[in-house]
């Protein structure tokens, strides 16, 4: 894949892969795609701010990645697994994935092909099986990307690395208390490259982006740090130049006598 990053005024055809220090946070992505100035703050200035949200949504993902893998139903799930991609330059944590194996297939002999698999990690281990990120959020379906993009995030990585496809993902919101599937169309897969390039090309900058108040603020926890009103309001230096200088423009406009009164 030919991912073009525009870094500086230079459009950079990136061709070789990132290197393992240049990965940036895949949870990153979903951060981005709510207010890029929001990610820039936790990711690049490393500001956090705590409200009852951010501290449930840490407990839910804490309980998704705990616990020690098991087989339920011939369906092997896996918490916490580690993902990276260097093509899009991300790494990060997967808190469920359901490994499936192809139909027929008993539950020794799907957990020794699994086995096998990890330990060989030949793409042949893999054939036939379907595997299934699962996120766990908090809230509720969200009318933008954000969710969507991360889980899709997920997927890439895990195409990556393992040589397969990943047609479908599923999230799990805690307000309805129910799984919701998202397929990985082209369009999705787009919008999440996308997003990886613009996250790289924020931490290449080292530029926060300013605030623009919006309604989302109401629910952004780093509301009180950001002050998205205070930053557009009118500086008290623009006003006085702003003043000055209608002043002596309409002087300059009057008779020298006027002037000199
Ligand atoms: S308060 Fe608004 S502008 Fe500031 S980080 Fe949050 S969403 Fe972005």
């Amino acid at each position: 894949m030919k991912i073009y990053c525009q870094l500086g005024h230079r459009n950079v055809l990136r061709l070789m892969p990132f290197a393992e220090a240049d990965l940036l946070p895949l949870s990153a992505l979903q951060h981005l795609l709510f207010c890029e100035r929001q990610c820039a703050l936790i990711h690049l200035e490393r500001v956090w701010v705590e409200n009852r949200f951010t501290v449930e949504g840490r407990i839910l993902h804490r309980n998704a990645h705990e616990g020690k893998a098991q087989t339920r139903h011939g369906v092997r799930i896996t918490r916490g697994l580690p993902l990276a991609s260097r093509t899009l330059g991300l790494a990060g944590q997967a808190d469920v994935i359901e490994w499936r194996p192809p139909e027929g297939v008993s539950d020794r002999e799907a957990d020794r092909s699994l086995a096998a698999w990890l330990r060989e990690r030949t793409r042949a281990g893999l054939t036939g099986w379907t595997v299934t990120p699962i996120e766990y959020k908090r809230g509720r379906p969200k009318t933008n990307d954000c969710d969507r993009v991360q889980l899709c995030a997920q997927a890439l990585c895990l195409e990556e690395m393992l040589a397969i496809h990943v047609p479908v993902g599923q999230l799990f919101y805690g307000v309805q208390r129910r799984r919701f599937d998202v397929d990985f169309e082209d369009s999705l897969r787009s919008i999440t490259t996308q997003a990886a390039v613009r996250l790289h090309e924020i931490f290449h900058s080292g530029r926060t982006p300013h605030a623009v108040r919006e309604k989302k603020c109401e629910t952004c926890s780093l509301l009180p740090i950001c002050l998205p009103d205070a930053m557009n309001r009118p500086s008290a230096t623009r006003y006085f130049q702003r003043q000055l200088q209608a002043a002596l423009s309409s002087d300059l406009a009057a008779p020298a006598s006027d002037i000199l009164e």
